[in-house]
């Protein structure tokens, strides 16, 4: 039997896993700046849930749902993304209550499930890190949000990177764009793909985000969403454009861009890679906006909100697409070589002291012989060798080696149990180059 994993998933090992902690503690350090709290939600939820929320037309509640219904025949779906859950979440446990900070913000870094045909930058179970900022309708919250996801990405080196705006307005605005969309539309149905043909009629501004070629010289003369704003939506999407201009973050506008989730109004915003070496359809690292009724919708107080979704398997792709090296902190403060059974015990007093003072410290367990030992020594990147042999043992010493300058001395086995802090610092004082 030859067991594989589900289509569509991966397994981190190590070696791979280290640019994950390092993306992940990126975010956490720059979230905490900005003072976000971390949130984590149950990775599946009422069916419902989501549905209401993401909308039952969009592509990710009609295709992509990882649905089942468990034994006590509920129906439960693996979450699909963060934003539901944590509204779900903010309402439940009413955390609009008095003792918590306003606006509240939150992060999250969680698995997300989607039926989806797996491909590069598109998988079933993928990650994504996010943010979502409840109880305030300033548009400067909208432009410190974006401003902060691409601190994010300058943080990590990711230099061609672009951030591409759009406003879908108030519910008025967005009611007097859909019927001229409709008007505009219907007369070129015939014109329209399948998929387009259905959402002229279920969720019309989904057209514009179609990726089908007929469709796309269609969307290319239809009306703008930003001529239909009405005043209130006008205002806040010039103060998000001027706000951006402040803090001298470029941006472009796009307005057929209207994102797959329903409950969206006023700004939206994707950032894409815009790296020379790549060229994968799967371009947008990072996407979200302002969504300032789902949390009424799903049974809380009326609360205005803001968030985004980043895709940390897409991120890691442009990482690779743009070369950069993420750093690596896999160095080994100190190694135990032991030459005999009978040094055995001592080394592993010895390892334990040495951490138990603060260090990182491995050893041999194999019996293997010196050499095999200094070779892996040498593998983990240690400092320090220290080496323990019948003599030694006797005579209550170790001898220890700075690595990079062969430097060796002798050392009371006392001093290694009782001040291991000043015989590493002796010692890295021989480093080359320092
Ligand atoms: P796309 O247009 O690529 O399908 P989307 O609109 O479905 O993206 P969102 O739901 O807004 O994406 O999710 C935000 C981010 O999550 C995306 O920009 C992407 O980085 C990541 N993402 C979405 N779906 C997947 C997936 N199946 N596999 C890997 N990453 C994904
Ligand atoms: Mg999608």
């Amino acid at each position: 039997m030859n067991y594989q994993k589900p289509k569509g998933t991966n397994d981190l090992l190590p070696g791979e896993i280290e640019k994950w902690q390092f993306v992940e503690e990126t975010a956490r350090l720059l979230f905490a700046d900005y003072r976000f709290s971390e949130i984590r939600t149950p990775a599946f939820e009422y069916y419902e849930v989501i549905a209401r929320s993401v909308g039952d037309t969009t592509d990710i509640v009609s295709k992509e749902m990882y649905d089942f219904y468990d034994k006590g025949q509920r129906h439960i779906t693996l979450r699909p993304e963060g934003t539901a859950p944590i509204v779900r979440s903010y309402v439940e446990n009413k955390l609009y209550g008095p003792e918590y900070p306003k606006p509240y913000k939150l992060f999250y870094i969680e698995p997300m499930f989607r039926y989806e045909r797996p491909q590069a930058g598109r998988l079933r179970q993928f990650h994504q890190i996010g943010v979502e900022v409840f109880g305030t309708e300033n548009p400067a919250l909208d432009v410190e949000i974006m401003a902060m996801a691409m601190d994010f990405f300058a943080q990590l080196g990711i230099q061609h990177v672009k951030l591409v705006i759009n406003s879908l307005g108030d519910k008025e605005s967005r009611a007097n764009y859909r019927k001229a969309l409709i008007d505009y539309l219907e007369p070129l149905e015939d014109q329209l793909s399948y998929d387009s043909k259905r959402r002229l009629h279920e969720n019309p501004l989904r057209v514009l985000d179609s990726k089908e070629k007929e469709d796309q010289a269609i969307v290319a003369s239809a009306p703008k969403i930003l001529d239909y704003l009405n005043e209130v939506s006008l205002t806040h999407f010039n103060q998000v454009k001027k706000y951006l201009e402040a803090l001298e973050i470029p941006y472009e506008i796009d307005h057929t861009m209207v994102r797959g989730l329903d409950y969206y109004n006023h700004t939206i915003f994707e950032i894409m890679a815009a790296s020379p070496g790549f060229h994968g359809a799967q371009s947008t690292v990072c996407a979200g906006g302002r969504y300032d009724n789902l949390v009424e919708e799903l049974g809380g107080p009326a609360t205005p909100a803001f968030g985004f979704g980043m895709g940390i398997e897409r991120l890691l792709l442009t990482l690779d697409a743009e070369n950069i090296e993420l750093p690596t902190m896999d160095v080994l403060d100190a190694y135990v070589v032991s030459l005999s059974d009978a040094t055995d015990l001592e080394s592993l007093k010895l390892v334990q002291a040495i951490r138990g003072a603060g260090y990182s410290a491995n050893r041999d367990f194999l019996g293997r012989k010196a050499k095999a030992q200094f070779k892996s020594a040498a593998k983990e990147k240690a400092q320090l060798v220290l080496t323990m042999g019948e003599t030694e043992l006797a005579e209550e010493k170790v001898n220890v080696k700075e690595m990079s300058s062969g430097h060796e001395v002798t050392v009371p086995l006392e001093e290694i149990y009782e001040n291991f802090d000043d015989v590493f610092a002796t010692m890295l004082a021989f480093k080359k180059g320092e």
